[in-house]
This record gives C-alpha cells, structure tokens and sequence, in this order.
C-alpha cells in the first residue's frame, strides 16, 4: 500500500489539525518558511507524525529544514547533499531522503538530470546520507504514464526502495508504476488559492 502525504501548503492549523488528530501520519509542505511557522504549533500538540517538504530547498533554508523535517523529497545536487549531511551532523539528526529528478528534462524544472543522477547517488552514499528512493514532479503533457513508467525503472537500477511520485490528478497511474508515497493535496484539503 502507498503512503499518502496529505499536503498541507497554504491550508492553516485549524485544517490541518483535526487530520492530525485524527491520526493521519504523513504530512507534505512545499515552503520552509511555511512548514516553520504552522508545524512547530502542531508538533507542540502532537509529535507522532513525518513531515515531509517536498518543494524546492534553497541552501540558506537547510539547518531550518533539518530542524523541523522527516523527509526530503528535493535532494537535486552535490552542494545541496553537503550542506544536508553538515547540518545533519551538527543537528544529530537523519533524515529519510528523496532524490528530485528532472524526468521530462524540462530546463526551469528543478531536480537533476538522468545523466547526472548515478553520481549523485555515489556522492550521498559517500556522504552517508538515508536515500530511500526517487522523486519526480513529472511534465503536465498528459503523458504521466510514460515518466511514472521511466521513473520505475531508475528506481530499480539504483536499487532504491521507494518512490515519491503521484498528485491529485495522477496518483492512480503513479500506484501502477510502483509509488510508495503519493502526495495528494487538492483531493484531501479543496482547492487552494
Ligand atoms: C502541491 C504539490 C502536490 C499536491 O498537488 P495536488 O494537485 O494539490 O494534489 C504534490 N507535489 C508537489 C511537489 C506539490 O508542490
């Protein structure tokens, strides 16, 4: 069975907490700054919960990431492992890590490019880092299928064992194709502004 992360991006506490409560157990947010601000409330009410950022993370934001974070779902290049592995060793923390990859090769995509990913997976492990699968936000040409397809296979070669890949209007072809964690924020919390 996939793991559902509820994305919780622009909602505030008040919709948020009684899925918490509740006792939903995976959370995704796309801004650091954000996911601060509303989940250090949450987690003073309650803590047994992941928190995953699944967004962009710029390198200024990583101690604050590490801090508050589960999981990452954005991991995209050499500077950005190191700077998680430093952070990670001053914090005595371990994250669960997703590698973002470009799998359209769409160039203002963030995520890194097939060709490069085989390095970046050395340079982590070197690093010590907990990479547990592949992450793609795949290109919205109607051909999920075909990326979620492609996305599979990378995850096999590499030997990972999850995949981060799925939203609201494609999550059912991502399952197919062997996601383990889709991220659903529309079809869980309505339509945001
Ligand atoms: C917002 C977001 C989602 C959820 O999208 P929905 O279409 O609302 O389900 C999933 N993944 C990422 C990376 C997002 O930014």
């Amino acid at each position: 069975m996939p793991k559902i992360i509820a994305v919780s991006k622009t909602f505030e506490e008040k919709d948020i907490i009684p899925l918490v409560e509740y006792g939903h157990d995976h959370f995704g947010e796309n801004k650091v700054q954000e996911a601060f601000r509303k989940w250090s409330k949450i987690r003073a009410l309650k803590k047994d919960f992941n928190l995953h950022l699944i967004g962009n993370l710029q390198s200024n934001k990583v101690k604050t990431a590490v801090s508050i974070f589960d999981y990452i779902h954005s991991l995209d290049s050499l500077k950005l492992a190191e700077k998680i592995a430093k952070e990670q060793n001053l914090q005595k923390k371990k994250l669960k890590l997703f590698i973002q990859v470009n799998i359209g090769n769409e160039p203002q995509k963030s995520g890194i490019n097939e060709s490069e990913l085989s390095d970046l997976i050395i340079f982590c492990k070197d690093l010590n880092l907990d990479i547990i699968g592949l992450m793609c936000i795949p290109p919205n040409d109607q051909n999920s299928i075909k990326y979620f397809k492609k996305m599979n296979e990378l995850n096999n070669k590499f030997n990972l064992t999850e995949l981060s890949m799925g939203m609201s209007s494609d999550y059912l072809n991502a399952i197919k194709n062997s996601a383990t964690y889709v991220r659903i924020g529309t079809n869980i919390f309505g339509q945001r502004n």
